[in-house]
């Protein structure tokens, strides 16, 4: 099964013949195909980038409304004391959550290194 698309297929470095997608050996002349990994890596690529913005949105939002009392200045003026709530909803739970995404993205791109 051919697709006209070339997308899913791998082009032979040697000869520059498309072969099929799962193929280790190119068709046309014999030469060793490189596993195609560049996808997953993105992917894994990704994965980190997401999840270190949360975390790094979770920093920020940590550091501006934590301890729990401290004075926010309110982007239309004026002064407040932040909540526990602010604390827990803008630093505590994107960290935590970013932290998890960060955990998952690392095993996922040690399992593509090691596993794959
Ligand atoms: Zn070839």
């Amino acid at each position: 099964m051919n697709s006209i698309l070339p997308s899913n297929q791998t082009v032979c470095t040697a000869c520059g013949m498309y072969n099929p997608p799962d193929a280790s050996v190119c068709e046309g002349c014999g030469a060793k195909i490189e596993a195609r990994s560049k996808r997953s890596s993105f992917d894994t690529g990704a994965h980190l980038m997401v999840s270190l913005t949360i975390i790094f949105v979770g920093a920020m939002g940590f550091f501006r409304y934590y301890p729990p009392g401290k004075l926010i200045w309110a982007k239309g003026g004026g002064r407040y004391h932040s909540t526990d709530m602010e604390v827990f909803i803008w630093g505590i739970f994107p960290l935590t959550i970013g932290s998890l995404y960060l955990l998952f993205a690392i095993l996922l791109k040690i399992k593509d290194r090691f596993f794959s």
